[in-house]
């Protein structure tokens, strides 16, 4: 019989690890996975949602999530007791002999004043509500904004502002709007010096106004203007944010976070409690916050679970790399390839084609049958 394992969050990483681990003892894992949602949704597809589609139809249920040896409790977590290895959720108490954490980065609506989740994005009802003033946006300044690093997905913004290029030339009216995107970091997608260079093209061609180093500090949405870090005020018609990022309430509750996230040893991703692992999002370890990465981490835990438990030889440390695609509109998709195994991350690029934009529906479609069987 496997040991309890107790995985909080059924997002990229723990979705990966618990079904590495099913596949890996059938009904004798002893896996139980924590989510308080109802269903998930890939990252990217927000940006799908923000330019019309539904949430509904891209949404997969957490009730398809069906693996031998896998409990899934949709239950909330409220308290983590790390030495002890004991979690506290809104339903009842839970033992672990392996817990890990994987409760991905929530939003910090109030650092920024003025902004509301309305404003941004990054969170589905967020998404949503911007899709509707994007529809009947024809004539003015779109600002696309981030207000603070790290923020999940290095190049979404920049995909938002080209695919409002798109979606805007598509409707005809894209020489009666603006395109300003507004971002603290001194280059769209900084580990990947090639990359950056092919999304700064492609803002000059689409005549796509770029800021860097500067950060929403907030939001006025009577004067409909935002207000930057140097005090700069920029007037809009349509703003489109990313929100500045934390840990979870009970990560932070826990006592597991220091400096915003959950510091791990890089090669094991244990925390400094023994037994207690913290991947994905909600950990500190210098990889980008992104669900390749995430996923990536799952598995590197869950080797190193299976090979403890089977009593084999534990697996080489965890060496972060991952793949995160970029949509650049009209349906071209370029792909960055990140290593952050040397310490300071470096990246590799592809440029946009529809090959990639094949690839990109493959890697979605892929994880959509072999967690939830759709
Ligand atoms: C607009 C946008 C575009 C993106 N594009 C990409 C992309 O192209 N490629 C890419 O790789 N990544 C992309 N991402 C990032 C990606 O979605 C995240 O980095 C990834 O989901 C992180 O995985 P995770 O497992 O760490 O956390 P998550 O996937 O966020 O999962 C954490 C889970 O924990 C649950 N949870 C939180 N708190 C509790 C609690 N108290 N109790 C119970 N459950 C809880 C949450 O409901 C959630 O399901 C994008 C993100 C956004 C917003």
């Amino acid at each position: 019989m496997a040991p309890r394992t107790v995985v909080l969050g059924a997002g990229f990483g723990g979705l990966e690890l618990s079904t590495m681990l099913s596949d890996a003892f059938g009904d004798e894992a002893g896996v139980t996975l924590i989510e308080k949602g109802d269903s998930f949704l890939f990252g990217y597809s927000k940006l799908d949602v923000l330019f019309g589609a539904s949430v509904d139809d891209l949404s997969l249920p957490y009730s398809a999530f069906a693996k031998p040896g896998v409990r899934l409790a949709r239950e909330t977590v409220t308290a983590i007791d790390a030495e002890a290895r004991r979690v506290t959720t809104d339903r009842g108490e839970y033992e672990a002999d392996h817990l890990v954490v994987a409760l991905g980065a929530d939003y910090d609506y109030e650092a920024t004043p003025g902004l509301t989740e309305a404003d941004v994005f990054y969170s589905r009802a967020g998404a949503a509500r911007l899709a509707g003033e994007i529809g009947s946006f024809v004539t003015g300044h779109a600002v696309i904004g981030v207000c603070g690093v790290p923020y999940k997905c290095t190049p979404a913004p920049s995909e938002c502002a080209l695919l409002l290029h798109a979606d805007l030339v598509r409707r005809g009216v894209r020489d009666d709007c603006r395109i300003t995107y507004i971002v603290p970091q001194p280059n769209p997608v900084p580990p990947a010096p090639d990359a950056a260079a092919a999304v700064l093209q492609a803002f000059a061609e689409r005549d796509i106004e770029f800021v860097p180093g500067r950060r929403i500090a907030s939001l006025d949405r009577e004067r409909r203007l935002v207000v930057l870090d140097d005090r700069t005020e920029v007037a809009y018609d349509l703003f489109l944010g990313v929100p500045t990022h934390c840990a979870p309430e009970a990560v932070v509750a826990a006592g597991l976070a220091v400096d915003g996230y959950i510091p791990v040893d890089p090669g094991t991703l244990e925390t400094r409690h023994p037994g207690v692992y913290a991947l994905g999002d909600c950990a500190a370890v210098g990889v980008p916050k992104a669900g390749a990465f995430a996923e990536g981490a799952g598995r590197a835990v869950a080797s190193r679970l299976i090979a403890a438990i089977r009593g084999e030889p534990i697996p080489n440390p965890y060496r972060g790399v991952g793949a995160c695609y970029i949509e650049f509109g009209a349906g071209l998709v370029g792909r960055v390839n990140i290593d952050a195994g040397g310490g300071k991350p470096s990246g590799t690029f592809s440029g946009p084609s529809e090959e990639l934009a094949a690839d990109k529906r493959e890697f979605g479609d892929s994880r959509r049958a072999r967690w939830f069987g759709l």
